[in-house]
């Protein structure tokens, strides 16, 4: 096979509304077999034509002057006639076929059309329906009944313009000069100001340059403006993830439909089940113990004693106004809340802790540390930044530092289970809830040496949670921590349940969470963009849900685990009667 060509004759995605094609089918003509350009070809097959025609009628207006009858056919016009009919087949190849195929293909672009009209009405009404429902409010959430339900992909087809891509002939040309890496890959974008032409195209050169095929990977569907110098560089399509419900799950005496991507069969079933015996107990109450995201950066002195003098003018209380002042220059959110530090030898790590309103923060925080650095330098000519970020943040790594000290929301949520749900929903006893949770989640961990991890799965909600709503995913480590605390109250007939999370980071406007649709999640949430009531409200709202889905996932997997039911759930919601044999092959 050829490096250059596509491994098979599967169809490329278009970027008009019309067929889908091969790149065989696209490219290739009849005439690329012609020992001859193109050009020339076609001259000399017109002369042929011309030629084989004009000699036959002279010859036969000769004929019939003469009364010589036509059926008398000389050797010059048996050539005359086999030239004729030879240019006449190339010609009809070369011009004729595209048009008998734009004929008939014309009518499926108008099925496509008609298709899409359907779908933007469905769409309007959905958004009508919508406006009726006040999202995210107590006992106000349940929507009316819909229509008939659209499949997934028709939603998909109205959010683009162009349907389906398909690939020109002046894409052919970039497409090869990506695969000969003369045009740089990531320089698409700005070349072409179209981002979805140029995903389509370097997906295209992908797929010849592997010799591997993306079909199966959406590329239509998607906006790709949207991610631009924000979420993802070099995009060739995107991934599906199914996005389930749990809920409603009612904390604080509001009620939240908790929206979670995940491909873990049982999760969300699962999830909802806890959310189910919150409900019928009366609820959970979420707190908010502290809120502020971190940035601890590293600084070197050429002695521990100068490393030690910035960490006490750091952190006498007279300084910390003017620090402050310089901090929160950078935005209207970040105000400088502590400042943290920690010595190794000549070392200092300083650890910046500030509120940053809707925002998950990272960015917001870094440009205060930054404005505080360049103001240090004055005072500290001698200091040396060697990192913005030295890991005494600490971002994405699981650190005893978050776990004691918190990053994001600390939060703990509890509620108390009533020991009739505790039976008849999640199928156990308040007895053997409560010995699970201080073997397993308690001692258990102890034994494996856990940081944060007491708790039996708080990172499948955490995470599923996060990605369904645009959060930063790799945040899961640290938001996870958890430790997951269970007694027996009112005369050991009820549940206590509580989990206790100090590092939960997640916002509501930056990052990913303006994407379609991840903030169509957080408007199911009624979290979407920056709380117009106070600053920080919605994000310190998500923080909340998300605290109270894990706490619901908590109960119903412990639940589960206390009633030996694990693996049959699992049997029963992992492993569908597909033959997976089948389906893989
Ligand atoms: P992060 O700091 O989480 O990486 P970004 O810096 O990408 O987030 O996004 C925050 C941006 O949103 C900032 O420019 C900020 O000024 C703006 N913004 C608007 N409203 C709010 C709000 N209520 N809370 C926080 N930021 C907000």
């Amino acid at each position: 096979m050829e490096a250059g060509r596509r491994s098979s004759t599967k169809p490329v995605q278009s970027l008009k509304p019309t067929k889908t094609v091969s790149v065989d089918e696209d490219l290739t003509k009849a005439s690329d077999a012609l020992p001859l350009p193109l050009h020339l070809s076609n001259a000399v097959f017109f002369t042929l034509f011309f030629s084989a025609v004009y000699f036959l009628l002279s010859h036969w207006r000769e004929k019939i002057r003469t009364s010589t009858p036509l059926s008398v056919v000389t050797f010059s016009e048996i050539i005359a006639i086999l030239a004729f009919v030879a240019s006449f087949i190339y010609l009809l190849g070369f011009f004729g076929i595209d048009f008998v195929q734009s004929l008939i293909l014309r009518p499926q672009t108008e099925v496509w059309n008609s298709e899409d009209d359907d779908e933007v009405a469905d769409v309007l009404l959905r958004k009508k329906d919508a406006r009726k429902v006040p999202c995210g409010q107590a006992l106000d959430c349940s929507l009316p009944p819909l229509p008939p339900p659209a499949p997934i992909v028709t939603v998909q087809k109205v959010l683009d313009e162009n349907p389906v891509t398909v690939l020109t002939e002046e894409d052919e040309e970039i497409i090869k000069s990506v695969v000969a890496g003369t045009t740089p890959s990531y320089s698409l974008e700005s070349k072409l100001g179209d981002c979805k032409r140029a995903a389509a195209i370097r997906r295209e050169a992908l797929q010849r340059l592997t010799g591997k095929s993306l079909e199966g990977l959406p590329l239509d569907g998607f906006d790709y403006e949207s991610i631009l110098g924000q979420c993802c560089e070099m995009p060739v399509g995107y991934v599906q993830i199914p996005v389930g419900i749990a809920g409603p799950l009612l904390i604080n005496g509001r009620e939240y439909s908790v929206p979670m991507a995940t491909t873990e069969g049982c999760l969300v079933a699962s999830t909802n089940r806890g959310c189910k015996a919150i409900h019928l107990s009366g609820g959970a109450t979420s707190t908010l113990l502290r809120d502020g995201m971190t940035r601890a950066p590293v600084v070197r002195f050429g002695t521990a004693k100068r490393a030690a003098d910035l960490k006490l003018y750091l952190e006498d209380p007279d300084n910390f106004d003017t620090l402050a002042v310089v901090f929160n220059r950078s935005s209207r959110f970040g105000r400088l809340q502590g400042i943290k530090c920690a010595i190794a030898g000549k070392n200092l790590y300083l650890r910046f802790t500030c509120t940053t309103g809707d925002a998950m923060g990272m960015n917001m925080v870094s440009k205060g540390v930054q404005n505080v650095l360049d103001f240090l330098q004055t005072d500290f000519p001698d200091m040396d930044v060697m990192g913005i970020s030295g890991n005494f943040c600490s971002d994405k790594k699981p650190a005893a530092v978050n776990w004691i000290e918190g990053r994001g929301k600390s939060v703990v949520c509890e509620a108390i289970i009533k020991g009739d749900v505790v039976r008849k929903v999640l199928k156990t006893t308040v007895e053997s809830l409560v010995e699970l949770n201080m073997l397993k989640n308690l001692t258990g961990s102890a034994m494996a040496g856990a940081l944060g991890g007491f708790n039996a799965h708080a990172s499948n909600i955490v995470t599923a949670v996060y990605i369904a709503t645009g959060q930063d995913p790799a945040q899961n480590v640290e938001s996870s921590h958890c430790i997951t605390m269970m007694e027996a109250v009112n005369d050991g007939k009820d549940l206590h349940i509580s989990v206790t999370m100090p590092s939960i980071e997640v916002g509501t406007v930056g990052g990913g969470t303006q994407l379609a649709s991840q903030s169509a999640c957080l408007n199911l949430l009624g979290v979407k963009g920056a709380s117009k009531e106070s600053a920080g409200a919605n994000s310190r709202m998500l923080a909340a849900v998300v605290a109270g889905a894990v706490l619901a996932g908590e109960l119903s997997l412990m639940s589960a685990l206390a009633a030996g039911q694990l693996v049959k759930s699992h049997m029963k919601y992992n492993r569908s009667n597909k033959d997976v044999s089948k389906a893989s092959s």
